[in-house]
């Protein structure tokens, strides 16, 4: 027994040499693969290893040429710059990193074909509905994936700050509920790993840039996912981390330079006031915590202008579009990173991607910031660069306040007038992404103080102003939570996503009367806004709100629409002759829920509380 085991021992340690020179697990390379026919022949590879800065590297492959080789100053990183020339054909090369003359190690490196598709994505624009959803929260597709071994944090569905089972199949097996509600493109919370020990669910501190969260899927499962959307005419908007990462990533136990995070003496957070951007009496002090403060404990800042870095994420950002085919970017804290380093990562993602839609995340206060935030953190805005999207947070707040109030100068729906009124300060105000909540924000039917007719008229004006609307999940069956009482009652699991769930959301079972009315109320609107590109990208005029009556045009080639809404306690007569500079342009009006269109009335009636939408021919 004993000689026995000896021979194995030395087979094994034969094998693993030989093994060791023919492919080195040791290794790490990212991006993991790449592509050929790239409009930036350029690729930096990141190489992690033991000593790996020891060794020089040799490659033969038609077409394809280091042009550097870059060290830092710890001995276990490389960073190999690549020249990938036009003639260069797709396969694997191998690159040989040799000592002392000697070839040690060996890596097999794919080079693949684009995808034909690449140049040809039609991007998120004024005709798309969004829909947002949290991965982890919205259905339950594969339960055998809740708990995997290496994940540090299990599936407790009673936390309501633990991981809940939600998944990719889950997402994937309810496209045809999208479908049914009229979305056109979903954005889904960020799905790469987050291997951190508590509270990973909203995968905002990622541990892996290249993989999807095993408790989420696969990267395959992802690729399927857009795949299968694009199929059922649905966009895949991604959600990508630039600012930090999460502690528990790869990188952290062993930094390829200090430089690589900002590090302080002791736990410094950020200040998370991205008005210093523009402020123009901002202190060094208040600009520097802004940028390089932490995020939170668990989610280091990443410095982006080590230039290393820098070509790390965007080349991870332009892998993952290239890999799964997705239509869009969300950038999650988009002023808190450096925003030069942003502007080229646009420049090179437009590049490559002449269509391609970028949302940021600028969680600003006000119009002037927001508009500020589009125009000039953006300033390669042009013809070609037409796909930036930033969030319009200052509107959601109007629309939050707008229907608890009495109506007065400055308060009510003078506060949605004012709002849009301050629009000549954007560039482009019809690419803000407009909603009402989102998943940091109190649920709007929380704010309507659970008031039906209130919530009608917030989603009638969403569905009908300018930009592009955003709906979170579970907005279209009435869903509630306030913020003060933990993030995770604005993320509650959706309902009938998980198996034995009472109420079922998907098919309908369960809801109340108000959920169900609720569903087919933003349904409907979905339709008529999908049916009419007079409400996508028609010209809006407005009239000044008098007597807590608010009434608006949107203005097409076709016909128009005339929204109006009564913010009062009592029914109101409309007189239309107000509205003549328009309504002079056309014969004959339909309440949207009529089919007839009639002669144009001197007046209409509107009930208290509520909005009415007509269309004008
Ligand atoms: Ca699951």
């Amino acid at each position: 027994m004993k000689l026995k085991t000896i021979l194995i021992s030395i087979i094994y340690v034969l094998v693993i040499h030989v093994n060791s020179f023919a492919q080195s697990t040791n290794l790490k390379i990212e991006p993991p693969f790449w592509w050929i026919g790239m409009n930036d022949s350029k690729l930096q590879l990141l190489i992690h290893g033991d000593n790996i800065s020891n060794y020089s590297v040799k490659l033969k492959y038609d077409g394809v040429e280091i042009s550097q080789l870059n060290k830092t100053k710890n001995p276990n990183y490389l960073f190999l710059d690549l020249i990938i020339l036009p003639e260069a054909k797709s396969g694997k090369m191998e690159f040989v990193f040799k000592s002392k003359g000697k070839d040690i190690i060996s890596y097999s490196y794919e080079l693949k074909t684009r995808k034909n598709n690449s140049k040809l994505r039609p991007g998120v624009n004024q005709s798309d509905i969004i829909y947002l959803l949290m991965p982890d929260r919205f259905a339950n597709g594969d339960t055998t994936n809740d708990n995997r071994i290496v994940m540090l944090e299990k599936a407790n569905r009673s936390n309501p700050d633990g991981r809940h089972g939600g998944d990719l199949k889950g997402i994937n097996n309810n496209l045809n509920y999208f479908n049914k509600l009229g979305v056109t493109a979903v954005w889904i919370n960020p799905v790469l790993e987050n291997n951190m020990p508590n509270y990973s669910y909203h995968g905002y501190a990622i541990t892996d840039f290249y993989k999807v969260d095993a408790r989420f899927g696969n990267n395959q499962d992802y690729v399927d996912l857009v795949g299968d959307a694009k199929s059922k005419n649905i966009k895949i908007i991604m959600d990508m981390v630039f600012n930090h990462c999460g502690l528990n990533h790869w990188w952290m136990s062993d930094l390829p330079s200090k430089d690589w995070i900002h590090q302080f003496t002791e736990f410094t957070r950020s200040n998370y006031r991205a008005e210093v951007l523009m402020d123009p009496y901002a202190s060094n002090r208040d600009k520097e915590l802004m940028n390089d403060g932490w995020f939170d404990h668990s989610m280091p800042d990443l410095n982006q202008k080590n230039p290393y870095l820098a070509n790390y994420l965007i080349q991870n950002s332009i892998w993952w579009i290239e890999y799964s085919g997705i239509d869009g970017v969300r950038m999650d804290t988009y002023p808190y990173s450096d925003q030069n380093f942003m502007h080229q990562w646009e420049m090179r993602i437009h590049e490559e991607y002449p269509n391609f839609n970028i949302l940021g995340e600028a969680w600003l206060q006000y119009e002037s910031q927001t508009a500020w935030f589009q125009n000039q953190a953006l300033p390669n805005r042009s013809a070609t660069y037409h796909s930036i999207m930033v969030t319009d947070f200052p509107l959601s707040y109007a629309i939050n306040s707008a229907f608890n109030e009495q109506d007065g100068w400055t308060s009510g729906l003078s506060k949605l007038y004012y709002t849009l009124s301050k629009d000549f300060l954007y560039n482009d105000p019809n690419s803000l992404v407009i909603f009402t909540d989102n998943h940091d924000i109190d649920r709007f039917y929380s704010t309507q103080h659970k008031d039906f007719e209130k919530w009608k008229m917030g989603i009638t004006f969403l569905m009908t102003t300018r930009g592009i609307p955003m709906i979170y999940y579970g907005t279209e069956y009435l869903a509630d939570g306030k913020k003060n009482e933990g993030d995770a009652q604005l993320r509650k699991d959706f309902l009938g996503g998980w198996p034995g769930d009472t109420i079922n959301a998907f098919s309908q079972d369960g809801l109340n009367t108000n959920q169900m009315k609720a569903f087919n109320f933003l349904q409907n609107l979905i339709t008529l806004k999908k049916n009419n590109p007079s409400l996508q990208t028609g010209t809006l005029k407005h009239f000044i709100p008098v007597d807590g009556i608010y009434t608006y045009f949107r203005i097409g080639n076709d016909n128009a629409f005339m929204i109006v809404i009564n913010n009062g306690n009592e029914a109101k007569k409309v007189r239309l002759n107000n509205y003549s500079e328009i309504t002079n342009n056309y014969r004959s009006i339909r309440n949207i829920d009529a089919n007839e269109f009639d002669k144009i009335p001197p007046q209409i009636q509107i009930r208290a509380k509520s909005a009415l939408i007509f269309e004008l021919k």
